[in-house]
């Protein structure tokens, strides 16, 4: 029995493919052309220009067959929509929250509980920012304040749970601003600035303990929380045998609402909502997107992009794809170790994180390593990744200067369905002969800086 365990170690995708999309493979001397034009850049880069698309998982999903029927019954109604009812009981049924408002994806809802909930001069804790909900934070008035574990900003740690909330941190800053001052806990999971890391649900219970003691708020941003709940499954003792869906039901019951971009675990193209079992949040929110939106009942959606997010709620669940999922990246990362390629330890829910401070040790972090090594992987073989260190952290507001986080990345994100083994194989090669040529990479500066979240249109030169 034991040895027929042995060889039975392989996973495979639980679908076959149905649709297909060409893409183009171009050569180097093109690719050098597009990174320059695009300033360095790979958010400024044109799709059409890259080979391998690992740039965010966030709307870049496949869809399956059941969803694109879906499609086909769409409810264009302006109001009331079938489709809208039919999402309705979906989220009421997996997430567990009474009331529901549908936004044309997560920063829609990220702006509206902002705006609900935070006042001038409000301090929001949260288990390490997010580009968009930190900005909505900070329009609203309010401040972030980073208390995830401090193993989160360590890229060797091996903790298996490194989206956990330091309590210590946490009650550091209730004796510091009072419980007033602070509208709500903002938690992620897998929180994705620290490489995709899950929160253990006995942290969850804790941190709710913890909030309900001095009356404040706990918000989740869901938006990747069936990942979160499957790495439960897998690390945390108790949870085995339980379902996704058991696990999420349960995650959900312990927060007052949350937020979904529906761009990730629902396996759609765009979408988001805001769903609570807060009455009053809710009437505010069901107002509020009349304004920003749409009508409550579709929130800048059409009625078929509600119907695939109804439809992609029942296969988010699905054991066999969350697996196929984490599985595909554990893969990616099995194979890059064979390089002895740095990374973020251990691997994350929905992307590989290269090190590029280790990567590339000659280049100082304000010559921006990871946006450097993620045009270097672009130009070698047209794999796109994205940064994630000092330019996605931005400027402090208050002083002006470079946020330096300890984390200096380059994030190469799966698409849900979209990639196989032999793309992964591809992207692998491509990064270990980078590797190979490490030494003669140079750093970049800033040509143009945006203002709000740089990182999507900043432009750079070669030092
Ligand atoms: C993508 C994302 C958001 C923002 O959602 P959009 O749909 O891109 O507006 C918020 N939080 C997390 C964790 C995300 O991954």
């Amino acid at each position: 029995m034991a040895k027929k365990k042995a060889i039975k170690q392989s996973w495979a995708e639980p679908f076959k493919i149905k649709v297909v999309e060409p893409i183009k493979m171009t050569d180097r001397k093109h690719r050098e052309k597009c990174a320059k034009e695009a300033g360095y850049n790979t958010f400024l880069l044109k799709s059409a220009d890259v080979y391998i698309d690992l740039l965010t998982d966030s709307g870049t999903n496949a869809m399956s067959d059941y969803q694109w029927a879906g499609m086909m019954l769409g409810d264009e109604a302006y109001a009331g929509s079938k489709n809208f009812y039919h999402l309705w009981d979906n989220v009421k049924k997996y997430y567990g929250m009474p009331y529901f408002v549908p936004t044309h994806q997560g920063r829609a809802a990220e702006h509206m509980i902002s705006k609900i909930l935070i006042k001038e001069g409000d301090y929001i804790p949260g288990n390490m920012y997010f580009t968009t909900t930190r900005l909505h934070q900070e329009l609203a008035g309010g401040t972030f304040v980073d208390v995830i574990i401090d193993e989160a900003h360590d890229p060797a740690s091996e903790h298996p749970f490194k989206g956990n909330i330091d309590l210590k941190k946490l009650e550091k800053l209730v004796k510091e601003v009072g419980a007033k001052k602070i509208p709500y806990v903002s938690m992620a999971g897998p929180v994705n600035m620290a490489g995709g890391q899950p929160f253990s649900m006995k942290n969850l219970q804790e941190v709710r303990d913890f909030t309900k003691k001095h009356k404040i708020k706990l918000w989740f941003d869901a938006t990747r929380a069936c990942e979160n709940a499957f790495f439960v499954k897998e690390r945390e003792k108790g949870y085995q045998d339980k379902t996704i869906a058991q696990i999420l039901k349960e995650m959900c019951k312990y927060f007052d609402g949350l937020w979904v971009s529906a761009k990730k675990d629902l396996l759609v193209n765009i979408g988001g909502f805001l769903a609570t079992r807060d009455r009053k949040v809710y009437q505010e929110a069901r107002n509020m997107v009349v304004v920003y939106e749409g009508l409550h009942t579709y929130g800048g959606l059409a009625g078929r992009d509600m119907e695939a997010m109804a439809r992609g709620i029942e296969e988010m669940v699905e054991y066999e794809n969350i697996r196929m999922r984490v599985k595909q990246v554990e893969y990616a990362g099995m194979q890059l170790a064979k390089y002895k390629i740095p990374m973020v330890q251990p691997y994350g829910g929905h992307a590989i994180f290269l090190d590029a401070k280790k990567f590339l040790r000659h280049i100082p972090q304000d010559q921006f390593p990871a946006q450097t090594l993620a045009s270097e992987i672009y130009i070698d073989s047209g794999v796109r990744g994205m940064e994630r260190g000092i330019v996605s952290a931005g400027r402090d507001p208050e002083t002006g200067e470079n946020r330096k986080p300890k984390l200096e990345l380059v994030r190469l994100t799966f698409p849900r369905r979209v990639y196989t083994q032999s793309h992964i194989d591809v992207m692998v090669e491509s990064i270990a002969s980078v590797y190979e040529e490490r030494k003669s990479i140079k750093g970049l500066k800033f040509v143009y800086e945006p203002k709000y979240l740089r990182f999507f249109q900043g432009k750079f030169e070669k030092l």
